[in-house]
């Protein structure tokens, strides 16, 4: 039997608002434990919380970026629930009137474009953070409260997703919506960013969804595409041998790659949900809507249409380039100076973000700036360095901060284009290759590649290659 997996996802951002969702403390990450802290976001007797204006307009900025209706009336509720992290007992959520519904977001899988749907955008606060000791006598736990009363939007799909590599396209198009419009650092390594997968399997064909697990604890794109796989994976095996796939709540484990079940799940009625009474309802004016709209920046799927219309660039580049709004910036600074497109994608794409990616900063921290990427790829088309070496000095500018042409003085790393020079050298090579040249000779086409390779080994890299041919061709 053939089967499909239906995938939903529901995603909560960490708003970047300067104070936190119901009181006037730092958002900021870190800190010394407990001191970002108030009676407040302590949920000490007798306060009051007050929405933050600011978590509402980003509210809205998400919402009408990812095509929902915004509710002119919504209203806060109280999400009962008893664990460490939550000083109140209840966070303060949104249960049946949220911010906003019936959105939709548009991934592109393999050249395919899809429409998911975004069931809705509510608004909530973070709990704290707990710090498991180990200890003799059984360890014990610490509670850090910076982080209670942080604003979060949780952002619901639909159950539309019919693959992990769909799951994961729909998460890297969202974050990348969420940093276009600045409403989140989305930092999925600090949290600030986090997923859960609600995944079930069904035969192909068939119309009704089947038993569905939640996936939490993925921290990557990469988590979240194998925690679904393994999943799927799993379900599939237990419906094959005549089980039933058990509902509850499994997280993902990173270093043994499998999902383990970790509570059974809790159904809505189980957090005795209820009208938080210490704040009004919000009344959301058609003005205030119509101004967020008209203020909103140009999205991630505008912008890659635009590289492909402007520059002519290859969907995928375009998509690649666009999927960070960073990157992209990066992208227009060193095309600004260095107009040939497809070169600085090809860049960006490969050693650029190789580098990135290893030493884990983001485009606009790293060490070349687009001014030093586009010297470097100038010093290239005049000839100055070959391709070679030019990705020899990148990862040197990488390493060092240094600027392109710097580094080729001081390593001596010019290209040798003298034909008198480089005429010694393809001698050389060629008296070492009796056999080879005959070879060659005989018709054996490939052998001049190795010859090439000799003499480009014997300069180190710094030959001009199509002088190097040219010249053995020559000889040969
Ligand atoms: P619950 O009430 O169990 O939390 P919701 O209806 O709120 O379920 O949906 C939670 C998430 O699970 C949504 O992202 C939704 O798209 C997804 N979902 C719902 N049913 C299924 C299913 N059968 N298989 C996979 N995902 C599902
Ligand atoms: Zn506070
Ligand atoms: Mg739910």
């Amino acid at each position: 039997m053939e089967y499909e997996a239906v995938i939903g996802l529901e995603v909560h951002a960490e708003l970047k608002t300067g104070s936190k969702a119901f009181c006037n403390c730092t958002t900021a990450f870190g800190g010394e434990p407990n001191t970002h802290v108030c009676p407040i976001c302590l949920g000490l007797p007798g306060v009051l919380p007050k929405i933050n204006r600011k978590v509402v307009e980003f509210g809205l900025k998400a919402a009408l970026a990812l095509n929902c209706q915004v509710a002119s009336f919504c209203k806060f509720d109280r999400k009962n629930y008893y664990y460490p992290d939550l000083p109140k007992n209840y966070q303060i959520s949104q249960y049946d009137l949220p911010l906003a519904r019936h959105g939709f977001l548009e991934i592109e899988v393999n050249g395919e474009k899809k429409k998911i749907g975004i069931a809705r955008v509510h608004m909530e606060e973070d709990a704290g953070k707990l710090i498991h000791v180990d200890g003799s006598g059984g360890g014990y736990t610490l509670v850090d409260y910076n982080r209670a009363g942080v604003p979060l939007l949780e952002i619901v799909s639909e159950p539309d997703l019919r693959s992990p590599a769909e799951a994961r396209a729909y998460m890297e198009q969202l974050k990348a919506v969420l940093e276009y419009t600045e409403v989140s650092d989305c930092k999925m390594q600090e949290g600030s960013l986090r997923c859960d997968a609600n995944v079930s399997v069904r035969p192909l064909g068939s119309r009704e969804f089947g038993t569905k697990t939640e996936v939490k604890n993925m921290n990557s794109f990469r988590a979240l595409q194998r925690a679904l796989e393994y999943e799927i994976e799993r379900q599939i095996a237990i419906l094959e041998s005549g089980g039933r796939v058990v509902q509850e709540t499994r997280g993902w484990d990173e270093s043994r790659g499998v999902t383990v079940s970790m509570r059974s799940k809790e159904e809505a009625h189980d957090y005795r949900y209820f009208p938080e009474p210490d704040l009004v309802p919000l009344v959301i004016d058609q003005e205030w809507i119509e101004k967020v709209r008209r203020e909103l920046p140009e999205l991630p799927n505008s912008r890659r249409e635009r590289l492909i219309r402007d520059y002519g660039l290859p969907p995928y580049d375009a998509g690649v380039i666009t999927s960070s709004k960073a990157l992209a910036d990066y992208f227009d600074r060193a095309v600004a100076l260095f107009p040939d497109a497809k070169q600085v994608s090809n860049w960006l794409m490969g050693d650029f973000l190789r580098l990135l990616n290893a030493s884990g900063l983001e485009p606009d921290a790293s060490p070349v700036k687009p001014e030093g990427l586009a010297e470097l790829l100038k010093l290239q088309q005049e000839g100055t360095i070959s391709i070679k070496i030019a990705k020899q000095v990148f990862e040197e500018m990488f390493a060092t901060g240094k600027g392109a042409r710097q580094i080729v003085e001081e390593k001596g790393l010019v290209q040798i284009s003298d034909a008198g020079e480089l005429a010694a050298i393809v001698e050389k090579v060629l008296a070492e290759h009796p056999q080879v040249v005959a070879d060659y000779r005989g018709g054996k086409d490939k052998a001049l590649g190795f010859l090439v390779g000799q003499v480009m080994k014997a300069t180190r890299g710094k030959a001009n290659p199509a002088l190097v041919n040219q010249l053995l061709k020559e000889r040969l």
